[in-house]
């Protein structure tokens, strides 16, 4: 990299930590936002905010945030001018160094099978760094990285746009459903964008792919690793499934057997998330007994289906990472217990009605908080007793005198939090503070 000049566009955590990665490195760096920089850096990064400029085009390399949209001027002037795009990730990984590089995409369920991965691999004693979009970007650790290390990484779609050499030993596609459709442009570009995590394995690697998934299947054709499938629902013959009756059945490598299933993680999309994480484990040479110890006192991760309390008999679930309807639908099939739902916040304009037959099957009540009160009441009036509440703390008193023993209250929103808090976390962590505080 030496007497090189490089771009970042974009300074969210991921650019700002690729903009000090580089300085340390003896990188002259500019770093450009849109909006202002808040971020406290040292003064030998150059910044710049508001439009895009030019000088972005005397750089050697561009580092390209997430979600920064191709259309932008500055972009296209940057493909005409054929400067080089990294990812922030494309950037770290040349000089994060390991014995395991295991990295994992999807549309859902990214968090927690990284989250639980990293607990499989932790009982190998090497050094570990569980890193990514999962809150700690590669850049802030890749220079501590030794020969031995285990990186574990989640990775978004966007990370994945512009990789060029990128090479896990362990990846995983967990799923492929429509989102961040605006970016891509289609499904098909959507899939190839994940697609892109296996694309310089070798058969000496390993890629974990979900038997279940259209999308995943069509992939695979084209995957240069091996394939360690995953399935829910069917029985696959090279991989990890689920039996139906509780029991995960293994046929990997020397791996012939079953064992039960215990884990504390709620819902059938987490079983498909524990046979992923399951299956890079045994990839990675993780014992099955080290396995089969860290699912049964995993609790998943903070805001996802988290078990607060149980008062009375009723379980207080904080589930406030629902910022979508599909997410809540899912989180609606994950109990067999009565739920009394509290649902709402700052819609995001898609309809709630995908919600109707589980409510109907699963809910005894609705409690509406937020701004997106009326198209909720308006969508989902009818099926099973609903109120407007209002707010978080209105909610949860009121769920406290009506729950009766049994049952569960879910925080589910399927609705972002911005009308009433900064982001979903906050939002969460207000929901089990009220929870806690009940008497
Ligand atoms: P991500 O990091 O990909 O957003 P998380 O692990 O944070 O995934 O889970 C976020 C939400 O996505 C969960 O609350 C749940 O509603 C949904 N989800 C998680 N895993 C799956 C899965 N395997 N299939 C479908 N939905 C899932």
């Amino acid at each position: 990299m030496n007497g090189l000049r490089v771009g970042i566009i974009g300074a969210g955590r991921s650019g700002v930590a690729a903009a000090k990665f580089l300085r340390r490195l003896g990188v002259r760096v500019l770093l450009s936002d849109r909006q202002r920089i808040t971020a406290s850096l040292p003064s030998s990064i150059q910044t710049e905010s508001g439009p895009h400029s030019d000088r972005l085009l005397d750089c050697d390399l561009i580092i390209r945030s997430p979600g920064v949209p191709n259309h932008l001027p500055i972009m296209k002037k940057i493909a005409l001018r054929r400067i080089r795009v990294w990812s922030e990730l494309e950037l770290a990984s040349r000089f994060a160094r390991a014995e395991h590089l295991v990295a994992i995409t999807g549309t859902n369920g990214k968090t927690t099978t990284t989250t639980l991965v990293g607990e499989f691999f932790k009982t190998l004693r090497r050094p570990l760094f569980v890193a990514g979009n999962i809150g700690m970007p590669l850049s802030e650790v890749a220079l501590k990285t030794t020969p031995r290390s285990t990186i574990v990484l989640e990775v978004s779609s966007y990370q994945l746009e512009n990789i060029e050499s990128f090479h896990p030993t362990l990846s995983a596609i967990l799923n492929i459903t429509p989102d961040h459709l605006e970016h891509h442009g289609s499904m098909k570009a959507y899939a190839s964008a994940k697609g892109r995590i296996f694309e310089n394995q070798t058969k000496d690697d390993v890629c974990v792919l979900n038997a279940d998934d259209p999308w995943c299947r069509r992939l695979a054709r084209r995957c240069p690793a091996r394939v360690c499938w995953f399935s829910r629902r069917q029985k696959v013959r090279k991989g990890v499934y689920y039996d139906g009756h509780g029991n995960i059945v293994l046929r990997w490598g020397n791996y012939r057997s079953r064992f039960a299933l215990r884990t504390h993680l709620p819902g059938p999309h987490n079983i498909e998330n524990i046979l992923a994480a399951v299956a890079l484990a045994l990839a990675g040479g993780v014992s099955l007994s080290a396995i089969r110890r860290v699912l049964a006192r995993f609790h998943g991760v903070e805001h996802r289906l988290e078990l607060v309390r149980i008062l009375h008999g009723v379980r207080y679930v904080n589930d406030s990472k629902a910022t979508n309807v599909d997410s809540t639908r899912v989180a609606l099939a994950s109990f067999a217990d009565p739920l009394i739902v509290i649902l709402g916040g700052e819609g995001k304009g898609a309809p709630y009605s995908p919600l109707k037959s589980l409510i109907r099957k699963r809910a005894k009540r609705l409690l509406v908080i937020g701004e997106d009160t009326p198209a909720i009441v308006r969508e989902l009036k009818g099926i099973v007793p609903l109120e407007k509440v209002g707010h978080l703390a209105k909610a949860v008193q009121h769920a406290s005198r009506v729950a009766e023993h049994g049952d569960v209250v879910l925080l589910s929103p399927a609705c972002a939090s911005f009308d009433q808090y900064n982001n979903y976390e906050e939002r969460g962590r207000h929901f089990k503070r009220l929870v806690k505080k009940l008497a």
